[in-house]
């Protein structure tokens, strides 16, 4: 197998890496970097102007909408760069990875004129309102519903688990808008503004006193009726693309953050003595090789997708659901190895996170250590982007044709 790129894709990698040596602040990545959450707010606010000056923000998008049109290789060149660096590479998740690629493929021209500049420069920020109380895996089981009344849509119903909804400008919604249609026809994808009267955000504290999801609740709410994506009572289609954008996304760069947490895990065992431990030394080797089958797995991806074989739903629901409870053994593994000192809390709340993603499941009233947070919020991994169980009924009825599981009733 060659894994090679051909040269013009390491041409564009150079300008990368003399682009982000340009712009990060000195030291970035080193032993001993950090910053105060006071640098670490305007970093944030001019790396994303940065990021938007050089175009480098979902640069694969077209160049009418103001994507520089990259290549899907250039666009994984550009991705894995930025992952070695570990320099972050976009403005909102939302908007850059589900709501901007879903209005390329969907919206109208207009829709697209409206919404993707300020997505690009990070300006709306988003949340995603699929899931509901009795709607989650049997997403089209949804019962939020959406009337026309005039030229407005008025929303009434109940999300829940809504990431970042306190924050979001607005909500990419599935609402019913046919009562009367099958359950999977007569559902519309909407973008609603959260910013009025009779949307209520109420957040879900956690144990550690983090609320990062919420509930949200509509009482007649507004929403332009022009602001349906993919046409009316078609938005289970659309969603199915978010959905696959959601599974699809980093196919080279992803086993890169468990490895740099790999790495952290292995430094813990040496110095807590543990490598002599048999049974520890098992699991490390296991986890590495499960890191390893993820940079394979994520190079077939790849080939899949350049090569346009299109299986790439079948692979993303075998990645995902591998990724997600490799993931899950190998933060149970950093606890064991902490020993009885993963029951205390470890950390220091206003500390710098050293691994990607250290500061989730993390609040200042609950000081944990990146290692400690990762362990919590890796439990969510095999729920959220469709639980393991869905990726494994996907395998089984996609790849392998086995029977559709029956359904009840
Ligand atoms: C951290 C986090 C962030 C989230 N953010 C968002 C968000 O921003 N927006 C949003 O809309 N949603 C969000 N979600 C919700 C997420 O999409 C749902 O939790 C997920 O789809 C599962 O739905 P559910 O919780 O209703 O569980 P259920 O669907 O009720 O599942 C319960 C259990 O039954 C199993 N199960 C269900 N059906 C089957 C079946 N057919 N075959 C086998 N097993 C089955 C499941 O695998 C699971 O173990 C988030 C979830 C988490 C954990």
């Amino acid at each position: 197998m060659d894994l090679a790129y051909p040269p013009e894709a390491e041409e564009f990698r150079g300008v990368i890496r003399d682009w982000l040596s340009e712009n990060l602040p000195d030291g970035w990545g080193q032993p001993g970097f950090s910053m105060t959450p006071e640098e670490r707010t305007t970093f944030n606010q001019e790396w994303t102007a940065k990021l938007f000056a050089g175009g480098w923000i979902c640069a694969s998008w077209p160049t009418e909408y103001g994507g520089k049109g990259l290549s899907l290789l250039e666009q994984v060149v550009l991705n894995e760069e930025f992952a070695r660096a570990s320099a972050p590479l976009r403005a909102d998740f939302f908007g850059d990875t589900l709501v901007g690629p879903t209005l390329l493929r969907w919206g109208t021209e207009e829709q697209k004129q409206r919404f993707i500049p300020g997505i690009l420069k990070g300006e709306i920020a988003w949340c995603q309102g699929f899931s509901e109380p009795d709607a989650g895996s049997d997403l089209a089981g949804l019962k939020t519903k959406a009337e026309l009344d005039g030229d407005e849509w008025m929303v009434n119903g109940q999300k829940v688990w809504t990431t970042q909804a306190r924050y979001a400008d607005y909500i990419f919604l599935l609402a019913r808008t046919d009562p009367e249609a099958p359950k999977h026809a007569g559902i519309s994808y909407l973008l609603v503004p959260m910013k009025q009267a009779g949307v209520e955000v109420r957040p879900i504290e956690q144990v550690d006193g983090s609320a990062e999801f919420n509930e949200v609740f509509f009482t007649n709410v507004r929403c332009p009726k022009d602001n349906v994506i993919g046409g009316v009572n078609n938005g289970w289609k659309v969603a199915m693309t978010t959905l696959g954008f959601e599974r699809g996304t980093s196919s080279t760069t992803g086993y890169r953050r468990f490895l740099k947490e790999f790495n952290q895990i292995l430094s813990l065992a040496h110095e807590r003595g543990r490598t002599g431990d048999p049974l520890i030394r098992q699991r490390l080797a296991q986890s590495w090789a499960k890191i390893k089958i993820m940079e394979i797995n994520g190079f077939r991806t790849l080939t899949d997708v350049l090569a346009g074989t299109h299986t790439t739903a079948a692979l993303s629901a075998c990645n995902k659901m591998f990724w997600s409870e490799a993931h899950q053994e190998t933060m149970l593994l950093a606890m064991d190895i902490l020993g009885l000192d993963s029951q205390i809390l470890l950390g220091n709340g206003d500390q710098e996170s050293l691994l990607p993603g250290g500061r989730r499941a993390r609040a200042r009233n609950y000081p944990v250590n990146d290692l400690q947070a990762l362990f919590f919020f890796s439990r969510s991994e095999t729920i959220w982007g469709g639980t393991a169980e869905i990726q494994r009924n996907i395998v089984g009825e996609r790849i392998l044709g086995l029977p559709k599981e029956p359904k009840p009733g």
